[in-house]
C-alpha cells in the first residue's frame, strides 16, 4: 500500500466502523454460523496476487461480519461485556500507526509515562486505598485478568519462597485458596506457576456463593497442621457466574494474620467503583497485595486493558526480571525508569494506554458513569420483573448489572429458554449452574444499550417461557425505570 492508497482505505474503513456501530442492532446477535462454514469461505492456499482493497472490503462484509457474534449490540445480554467506544477506537488507531513495542522506558518513554500516569489517573477515579498509590506500590495494564491472576501468583510464589521458585521450581506444599465461584483464570494461573490443581482447596460459600472467612481459616490451619504451607489466597469481587462479592475485610484479616498473598479479582465489578455510591464494593482492599479490574469489560475501553496494581512493586519485579544485555538501557541503569517489560509475562508491549487516555479525555468520566448508572437501574428493572413473574425466580441475589433466573419448572426448562431465546438472535444470554441448577445470566453492560433492549430481552424470555409455540405473555410486563 501507498500512503495515499491507506488514506483512501483508512477513511473508508472508518466509515464502515461507524456505520457497523451505527446499525449493529440490524444484525442477529450471535453469529449463526455453523462450525467450518467461515473456513469453506476462505480460499484454502494463500494469496498469489496482490489484491483490490475493494475486494477485502467486499470479503469483510460477505465472509466476516456473517461469523460475527455482536459483543456491541444493544442486546447482547451474555458472558460479561467487552464493550468499546469510538474514542477508545481510535487510541487503538493511534497505538497501531505508531506501532511502538513499549517494552522498555527507552523503546518509547511516552509509552511507559502516558501508561504510568492514566493508571495513576484510575487509582484516582477508583478510589483506591493508599497502599496501592503509595511509594513502594504500582500499576501497570495488562491484557487480561488472566494474566493479572498469573502476575500476582506468581509473585506470591517468590515472596513465600523467598525466591527459591524460580531459582529451583516451585516446592512441594503451596496451597492456594478461593472458593468454586472464583474465575477459571486462577486455576489456570496456579497451574501455570506449577502449584498444581490438587494444591488449590475450594474454600466454603455462603447463601450469597461469597467466600467464608471462618472456611478460610479454618481451611488453613488444616493445611498448616498437615505441614503444608499456605500461601496464596483470591478473593472475587463480582463472581462471574453470579457477581457475588467475597468479603474482602474479614478474608484480608485472614490472609494477614497468616501471612498469605491477598489477590482481589475485581475483573468485572471493579469498574463499578467509578461511581463513589459503589466504592464500598472495595472495603477491604487496603489489606490486598494485588488487585485487577478490566476496562475492557465495563468501561467502553476495548479490549484488551486491564489495570493491575500491587502494594509492593518490589515483589512483582523480583519475580519477574531478567535483564540480558541487549536489554540493558543508561536510564534503566540509574534505576530513573520504570520498564513495564518487568511487570509482566511478555517482553513486547502494546501502547494499550493511548486508548484508556482517549477515552477519559473524549468521553469523560461522567459518560461512564451515567452509562454504569443506567445498566445498575435497568437491571433492578429485570429483578423486579423476575419478582413479578411466577413462571421464573431468582437463581442468586441481584447484584450490580447481572441477574441470575432460572425457569421455576427446572433446568431442562431453563435450558430449553435459554437456546431458545438465543437462537432467535434478538439477544444473546449465557447459561451457568448455581449449586447445581441451571441459571440464565442476563448482563447488562453493553455501550449501546437502551432501556427499549432490556424490556425487549425480558419481553423475549416471558414469551419463550411456555416452551416451543408459545405466544402468549403472562406475568408482569411493567413499564422500566425512566
Ligand atoms: N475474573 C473474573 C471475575 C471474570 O469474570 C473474568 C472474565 O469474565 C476473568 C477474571 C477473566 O478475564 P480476562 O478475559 O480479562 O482474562
Amino acid at each position: 500500500m501507498t500512503p495515499e492508497s491507506f488514506r483512501a482505505a483508512g477513511h473508508e474503513l472508518v466509515d464502515w466502523i461507524a456505520d457497523y456501530l451505527e446499525t449493529v442492532e440490524r444484525h442477529p446477535v450471535a453469529s449463526p454460523v455453523q462450525p467450518g462454514e467461515i473456513t469453506a469461505l476462505l480460499p484454502s492456499r494463500p494469496p498469489t496476487e496482490v489484491e483490490p482493497w475493494s475486494k477485502v472490503m467486499e470479503d469483510l462484509n460477505s465472509v466476516v461480519l456473517p461469523g460475527i457474534t455482536h459483543w456491541q449490540h444493544p442486546s447482547f445480554f451474555a458472558y460479561f461485556p467487552a464493550n468499546s467506544s469510538y474514542s477508545s477506537i481510535l487510541g487503538e488507531l493511534a497505538s497501531a500507526g505508531l506501532g511502538v513495542n513499549g517494552m522498555l522506558w527507552a523503546t518509547s518513554p511516552a509509552a511507559t509515562e502516558l501508561e504510568t500516569v492514566v493508571v495513576g489517573w484510575m487509582a484516582e477515579l477508583l478510589g483506591l486505598p493508599e497502599c496501592f498509590t503509595g511509594p513502594d506500590a504500582g500499576g501497570v495494564i495488562q491484557g487480561t485478568a488472566s494474566e493479572a491472576a498469573l502476575c500476582a501468583a506468581l509473585a506470591a510464589r517468590e515472596r513465600i519462597t523467598g525466591g527459591e521458585a524460580n531459582r529451583t521450581g516451585s516446592p512441594a506444599g503451596l496451597v492456594a485458596y478461593a472458593t468454586n465461584q472464583a474465575h477459571s483464570s486462577i486455576e489456570k494461573a496456579l497451574r501455570i506457576a506449577g502449584i498444581g490443581a490438587h494444591n488449590i482447596r475450594t474454600v466454603a460459600h455462603d447463601e450469597t456463593f461469597a467466600m467464608r472467612p471462618d472456611a478460610l481459616a479454618a481451611a488453613v490451619a488444616a493445611d498448616r497442621a498437615a505441614g503444608l504451607t499456605p500461601f496464596f489466597v483470591v478473593a472475587s469481587v463480582g463472581t462471574t457466574s453470579s457477581m457475588a462479592v467475597d468479603p474482602v475485610a474479614a478474608i484480608g484479616a485472614v490472609a494477614r494474620a497468616e501471612g498469605l498473598w491477598l489477590h482481589v479479582d475485581a475483573a468485572m465489578a471493579g469498574v463499578a467503583a467509578l461511581c463513589p455510591e459503589h466504592r464500598g464494593l472495595l472495603d477491604g482492599l487496603e489489606l490486598a497485595d494485588s488487585f485487577c479490574t478490566n476496562p475492557h469489560k465495563w468501561m467502553s475501553v476495548n479490549f484488551d486493558c486491564d489495570l493491575f496494581w500491587v502494594a509492593n512493586r518490589a515483589d512483582l519485579i523480583g519475580a519477574l526480571s531478567i535483564l540480558p544485555e541487549y536489554l540493558r538501557t543508561a536510564a534503566s541503569d540509574a534505576g530513573a525508569v520504570i520498564d513495564y517489560r518487568d511487570w509482566g509475562i511478555p517482553l513486547g508491549r502494546r501502547f494499550r494506554a493511548l486508548k484508556l487516555w482517549f477515552t477519559l479525555r473524549l468521553d469523560g468520566v461522567a459518560s461512564i458513569q451515567d452509562m454504569i448508572r443506567h445498566h445498575l437501574a435497568w437491571t433492578a428493572w429485570v429483578a423486579d420483573q423476575v419478582r413479578a413473574d411466577e413462571r421464573f425466580a431468582l437463581t442468586a441475589p441481584p447484584h450490580l448489572n447481572l441477574v441470575c433466573l432460572h425457569h421455576v419448572d427446572g433446568d431442562a426448562a431453563t435450558d430449553a429458554l435459554i437456546a431458545a431465546a438465543n437462537a432467535t438472535g434478538e439477544a444473546l444470554f449465557t447459561r451457568s449452574v448455581l449449586d447445581g441448577r441451571s441459571t440464565i445470566r442476563f448482563c447488562i453492560g453493553a455501550r449501546t444499550t437502551e432501556l427499549r433492549h432490556v424490556e425487549a430481552g425480558w419481553q423475549l424470555l416471558q414469551r419463550l417461557a411456555d416452551g416451543p409455540g408459545a405466544t402468549a405473555t403472562a406475568g408482569a410486563t411493567g413499564s422500566g425505570p425512566a
